[in-house]
């Protein structure tokens, strides 16, 4: 079976996307490919065009990388054959928080039963099950929190879906906190705070999803307090997602933070291997596609902390399968996922910078920086020491994650080798890190 690669291309779309957003793909078409690697868009008209080249062209070719794709020029036109009457899409009130319809921004291909959990989820799965079961009831807020690609925003869906189908007509909001944000800014220029806030309201259910983007803006946080405490007391469910724990956001109002923890606050962590391979035998089942078991193990072996990069394994296996008709075995499959796994490598060079940047209390941005500062420069070979003795890494890797050459880094770390010996202080700093680092 040859599948054309748009029908990958929106297939993949569709669950990275809000039911609203997607509507902008329903209708496009696409070319096939034409042999100087250009792929036409074909738009309904100049609105969606526009919103295609200035929304979802990175997307789109983030996708296509995924796919095996890199080369493909995108190339985006109107529709000829376009009726003046169909100028006006109906799409572009979609966008819009819709007083009258019952559900907002849910992807219903996100649901309980498609999650696979293991020890990294359960509590989160569970709680969120039970929230779906009696919103606004025992844990409300519900606050799920963890790094990227873990599964929160598979969560949040899952619990508006489920309530959904308990009960068709809930009017549900799912929003992300950068739509929430520019929801409250527009209203703001329109001067129609109290309109929006009324809207807002009128839904029963409130899903937020990454709410640490909320940081530093002063006015949505006002906003959002007045719109959590009108839910809380009329005991309407509500549901954030965040990177990290309430108490670790930096530049959300005290107040705000405080109400995150009233109710519940659980974390998703990294997927065990066990559940790595439920997760890849699941994805793979999802698409008929068949792997064999020598190749699930190799994935995941080597993409750990983010099930996103399993799943974009799963797909680009399938591109390959499908649209070229190759058959996976675990040479090929070696070959063609060394981007990926060394894209999830590198994810373990950036917790340690991350882990050493917070331990020192020092910017990430500084200690990558080129800058002499003693207290700098210890963090950056402390950095060094760790990525090559407790993470195994390479000293060409962790010399190009640095920007620097090898001999540099080397010199980084036979430096605090020689200071281990006779520095009680350090070796305990770099325990304390080493511990925060298995918390990771
Ligand atoms: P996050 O919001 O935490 O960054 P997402 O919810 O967007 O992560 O998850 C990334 C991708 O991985 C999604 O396609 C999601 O369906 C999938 N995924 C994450 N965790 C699981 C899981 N436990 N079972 C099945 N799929 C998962
Ligand atoms: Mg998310």
């Amino acid at each position: 079976m040859r599948v054309k690669l748009w029908d990958l291309i929106k297939e993949r779309l569709q669950t990275e996307l809000s039911e609203s957003e997607y509507k902008f793909f329903e209708k496009a078409k696409a070319s096939d490919l034409e042999p100087d690697h250009v792929m036409r868009i074909i738009c309904d008209n100049d609105y969606v065009l526009n919103i295609m080249q200035k929304v979802f062209d990175v997307k789109l070719r983030r996708i296509l990388m995924e796919l095996g794709y890199p080369m493909v020029k995108l190339v985006y036109e109107v529709r000829k054959d376009e009726k003046e009457d169909e100028k006006k899409d109906p799409v572009i009130e979609v966008r819009d928080v819709n007083v009258e319809a019952s559900r907002y921004g849910l992807n219903s291909k996100y649901t309980f039963e498609n999650f696979v959990t293991g020890k990294n989820n359960e509590m989160a799965y569970t709680a969120a099950r039970a929230v779906a079961h009696a919103p606004g009831s025992e844990y409300n807020p519900f606050f799920i929190y963890g790094g990227v690609g873990l599964g929160k925003t598979h969560l949040l869906h899952a619990i508006g879906n489920d309530i959904l189908k308990r009960r068709r007509n809930t009017k549900i909001l799912l929003i992300t906190t950068e739509e929430l944000i520019s929801k409250i800014v527009e209203a703001i220029q329109k001067r129609k705070m109290n309109e929006f806030r009324s809207k807002i309201r009128s839904f029963e259910i409130l899903l937020i999803d990454d709410i640490h983007f909320l940081a530093g803006a002063d006015f949505s946080q006002e906003a959002l307090f007045h719109i959590f405490n009108s839910f809380y007391n009329e005991k309407k469910q509500v549901v954030f997602t965040a990177d990290r724990a309430p108490w670790e956001l930096d530049n959300i109002a005290e107040r705000l933070v405080d109400r995150f923890s009233w109710g519940l606050v659980t974390d998703i962590k990294p997927p065990e291997y066990e559940t790595r391979l439920a997760i890849l035998k699941l994805k793979a089942e999802e698409r008929g596609l068949e792997v064999p078991n020598d190749v699930l193990e190799l994935i995941a072996k080597n993409v750990k902390k983010n099930v996103r990069l399993l799943e974009s394994c799963i797909i680009k296996l399938y591109a390959l399968q499908s649209t070229k008709n190759i058959k996976i075995n675990l040479a090929i499959a070696q070959k063609v996922l060394s981007d990926i796994f060394s894209k999830s490598q590198s994810s373990d060079l950036e917790d340690v910078l991350i882990t050493v940047s917070e331990y020192y209390n020092l910017p990430k941005t500084e200690i990558m920086s080129k800058k002499q500062k003693k207290e700098l420069v210890h963090a950056r070979q402390v950095s060094m020491f760790i990525m090559k003795n407790v993470l195994n890494m390479s000293i060409v890797e962790i010399a190009r994650f640095f920007g620097k050459d090898h001999t540099t880094v080397l010199h980084a770390i036979e430096k605090i080798e020689n200071l281990l010996d006779k520095d009680e202080k350090l070796k305990n700093e770099i325990l304390e890190i080493e511990k925060m680092l298995k918390r990771v």
